[in-house]
């Protein structure tokens, strides 16, 4: 059963980019869906604000089509639309001018928790930060969210903090991370912390290894130019992986706090060994299936940016050392799927004699399709034909186990959104934390760079390049099948 929904405090949200894609697909209906839920109360605020010269009316029925296509028909209820449209305005704002911006100060309440979410280029979140600041707009209380990417390496990570920092504490920036907003990844940390079970496990003497894998089946078309300059290290790897490998190998905190956790996180980033060349694989998808290729969707016929990579990562602590994370996303992949896989050790000794049975215990959080977790267990084969051994998975699929309510489950962006108007930094990014990510990504990244490394080419539907299969059988592992 999905547990009580908790009104959160009255609010006016500004989003910045309010008409973008990313607004319209993702923060609009989604904050829809709290409002139906009752956790945004009927006396709290959306503001669109963005370049175009729009109504209130005008983005009123821009959000009715957001919803319209991107709720679920069983969740539109005509009555709380036309409430949740009444909650809107729109204001007119170019983020590099002075225009509009009196307006919006004139639209904010006092006594209500202000929140402004950049759903802009990072170019212009120095831009706004400044003039919410210079207009009055913002108080002392407000909070900011900024979307990724959170610059494109170290120096103009530092920038962007740097930037921010002249205008806003640090307690009221909210770096988003939305794989950090799933419910599976915080189910992750009520694993791990609230069970007895797994903590005495989760070490070297008893984890063989960690597999985790963000496969896409879509391809660049379209934004090809744009992903061109990033690839998936920088795209993928650098952020929603690392933030993922960081929950699974931090130690506890102390509380469930939010700079508790974010120090735990820190530490695990800091203990990153620097990824050997021979432990990297990248990739680049051909065409195929009816389909151009990446150097075709990128319009770079001379592009060496990588659409897939594979890695070997190795936290050099006394919990992790000899346990090797293997990472890998790509696009065009098999199939679309996230996940990691725990694998447990050996028992130290066997008492069946069927050794071919026997395969090893595996944890696999699943964060999409189909959020839920699965721990494959040895059991005996049912029957009279002796002590032969299978496995066979304990399954929990959320879905599943909420029946109808599992359509409640608030998505990424949604409870994220309600935590930043909680004031709750826990599952934000700190400056500190990106900034060591970068200090981890920059050097790899410069080395392939450096010797001009080009991608291999691997077909659109398969699980990458072969050489990301030889990382593993190397080492005498496999990679789970990506289905
Ligand atoms: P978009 O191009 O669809 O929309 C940009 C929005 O910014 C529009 O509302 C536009 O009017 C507004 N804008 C542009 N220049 C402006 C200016 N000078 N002043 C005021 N408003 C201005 O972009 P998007 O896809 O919605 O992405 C927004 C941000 O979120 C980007 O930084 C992007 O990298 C990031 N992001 C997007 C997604 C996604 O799924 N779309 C996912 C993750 C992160």
């Amino acid at each position: 059963m999905v547990s009580r929904v908790i009104p959160v405090e009255v609010f006016d949200l500004v989003i910045f980019g309010g008409t973008g894609d990313l607004a319209r697909r993702k923060i609009l209906p989604g904050l829809y869906r709290r409002f139906l839920s009752g956790q945004m109360t009927s006396d709290s605020r959306i503001i669109g604000a963005a370049r175009g010269e729009l109504s209130d009316a005008d983005f009123r029925k821009m959000v009715a089509e957001s919803i319209a296509e991107f709720v679920p028909k069983g969740r539109h209820d005509p009555a709380i639309i036309e409430a949740f449209l009444s909650r809107l305005h729109y204001v007119a704002i170019d983020a590099k001018g002075e225009g509009g911006w009196d307006n919006l100060k004139s639209l904010m309440r006092p006594d209500v928790v202000r929140a402004f979410y950049f759903s802009v280029a990072p170019s212009l979140f120095g831009d706004i930060a400044a003039r919410l600041n210079t207009h009055g707009v913002a108080d002392a209380q407000s909070r900011i969210v900024v979307e990724k990417p959170f610059g494109r390496d170290l120096a103009s990570a530092q920038a962007l903090n740097a930037t921010l920092a002249q205008q806003f504490a640090e307690s009221q920036i909210y770096r988003i991370d939305h794989y950090l907003g799933k419910e599976t990844v915080q189910n992750l940390m009520a694993v791990r912390f609230a069970n007895i079970l797994f903590e005495p496990l989760w070490k070297s003497e008893y984890i063989d290894h960690v597999q985790i894998t963000v496969a896409e089946t879509v391809s660049v078309e379209g934004r090809g130019a744009y992903y061109d300059k990033s690839g998936a290290m920088r795209d993928m790897v650098q952020n929603h992986m690392m933030q993922l490998l960081c929950l699974i190998a931090m130690e506890p905190p102390y509380h469930f706090d939010p700079d508790a956790v974010r120090d735990e996180k820190l530490k695990v980033i800091r203990a990153l060994d620097p990824v050997r060349p021979e432990d990297i694989v990248r990739g680049q998808y051909l065409a195929g299936g009816g389909q151009g290729g990446y150097v075709a969707h990128s319009e770079n016929p001379s592009s060496k940016t990588e659409s897939y990579i594979a890695m070997k990562v190795n936290v050099s602590n006394w919990r992790w050392k000899g346990t090797p994370f293997y990472l890998r996303t790509g696009k065009r992949l098999r199939a679309r799927t996230s996940e990691i896989a725990i694998t447990f050790k050996e028992p130290p000794h066997s008492i069946f004699d069927d050794a071919e049975g026997w395969r090893e215990n595996v944890l696999v959080i699943r964060l999409q399709p189909d959020e839920g977790m699965n721990l494959m267990v040895m059991i005996k084969e049912p029957g009279p034909g002796g002590m032969r051994l299978m496995q066979v998975p304990l399954d929990m699929s959320f879905a599943e186990a909420l029946g109808d309510e599992a359509e409640d489950i608030p998505d990424a962006y949604e409870r994220l959104i309600m935590d930043v108007i909680r004031g709750n930094q826990t599952l934000f990014m700190r400056g500190d934390e990106v900034e060591a990510a970068w200090a981890w990504t920059d050097p790899i990244i410069n080395a392939w760079e450096g010797k001009g490394d080009k991608p291999q080419g691997y077909d659109p539907g398969t699980s990458g390049p072969e050489d990301a299969l030889m990382l593993m059988h190397r080492d005498a592992r496999r990679w789970r099948e990506i289905r």
